[in-house]
């Protein structure tokens, strides 16, 4: 990002002809279905030839495509993509298929805060900043050799949970580790999982407010579906199928919708609202979507063990509403809300407030 001024170049887009922009993959149907509702010209940034699975939806489907060799030839393509007023809209998969270090040096309006990536994408400054807004987290063992009860080992970067493994004492970490790798041990939490999708607009004053400024809304929550390990108990626990020569792994294909117990949507708003103010106090804050990754336990106490500061895959299953965004207007998606963000955002002449 290094010297692109958001709001300068935004000054010159016609703010009437807006395009939301995003990489076809991860959310994109849903991105590309909420802007076109709230009247957005919308384009599609693809490697190669455009994808023939949009065909298949057409209410999903961009207006026009933007093929790149390579998704890292964006960078070239800045100039032109201002030309056409694009405001880039990232997700999990555009900020990998880029690499951050191109996705932060990209020269052209993107939703959200970028500044974000090094507290997100670090697991220690992450922690740091969760805990520091007073968030559980799991456990962490900074020594394998006090692996002494499940813990879970992640590999740095790794990307949809690849390769991450269970150990139970150091015999079992030693046995799996792949040792060239960096890693990250953590205690394996015994609970139910829920991906909490939120929406920060530092731009509204209604709704459940921000003691920093503007509103926090909680649009859904999802689980993801984990192969193998979600389907493993079907061959035996994951020791026998060890004894198959089988490692169990944790590669998202997937997403369930999912509710929380009405009892736990206080705390879950909560967490939310600490993590928008801590972020505003380190980095200059988390307006947009984000998600927290949680584990309940039968305590019902959450451990978050990740966030996500972007649009998530999990908000998929809501392409035409949830039963919390329901409650909240009717049909809205996570990337509908986003357009919505836009649109408010120009009429208020703030695109420079929430672009970077
Ligand atoms: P992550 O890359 O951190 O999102 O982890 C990938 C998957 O591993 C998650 O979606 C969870 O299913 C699982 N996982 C991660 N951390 C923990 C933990 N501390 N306890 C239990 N399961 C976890």
């Amino acid at each position: 990002m290094a010297g692109f001024d958001a709001a300068r170049a935004l000054a010159q887009y016609d703010p009437g002809k807006l395009t939301i922009a995003t990489v076809c993959s991860h959310s994109s149907l849903q991105i590309f279905h909420g802007a076109r509702r709230e009247g957005f010209r919308t384009l599609g940034i693809c490697k190669g030839k455009p994808p023939r699975y949009y065909d298949a939806f057409p209410l999903g489907k961009p207006d026009a495509f933007f093929p790149v060799h390579e998704y890292a030839d964006l960078l070239d393509h800045a100039e032109e993509l201002r030309a056409r007023n694009v405001v880039i809209i990232p997700h999990g998969s555009f900020v990998e298929y880029m690499g951050t270090d191109n996705y932060e040096k990209l020269q052209v309006p993107t939703y959200g805060n970028r500044h974000v990536l090094p507290w997100e994408s670090d697991r220690v400054r992450s922690r740091q900043w969760l805990v520091g807004a007073g968030i559980r987290m799991p456990e962490v063992i900074e020594d394998p050799k006090d692996i002494n009860r499940p813990c879970i080992v992640k590999y740095m970067g790794a990307k949809g949970g690849r390769g991450f493994f269970i150990a139970r004492n150091y015999e079992e970490f030693k046995k799996r580790i792949d040792s060239t790798a960096k890693y990250h041990i953590q205690e394996f939490v015994l609970g139910t999982r829920y991906y909490i999708h939120y929406f920060h607009s530092p731009l509204t004053g209604d709704g459940y407010t921000l003691p920093g400024g503007g509103s926090l809304q909680m649009l859904g929550v999802d689980r993801r579906d984990e192969s193998i390990i979600d389907e493993a108990h079907r061959l035996g626990s994951i020791y026998e199928l060890e004894e198959m020569g089988i490692q169990p792994s944790f590669v998202v294909t997937g997403n369930f919708p999912l509710v929380m117990r009405e009892s736990l949507l206080g705390e879950a708003l909560d967490m939310g609202a600490r993590v928008v103010a801590k972020a505003e106090e380190l980095f200059g804050g988390l307006w947009g979507p984000f998600c927290l990754e949680t584990v309940i336990t039968d305590k019902l106490q959450f451990k978050v063990f990740e966030i996500s500061a972007r649009i998530v895959a999990g908000t998929n299953p809501y392409i035409t509403g949830s039963p919390y965004s329901d409650l909240i207007a009717p049909e809205l998606s996570t990337g509908r809300r986003i357009a919505q963000e836009l649109a408010l955002a120009t009429k208020l002449g703030a695109l420079g407030r929430v672009c970077t």
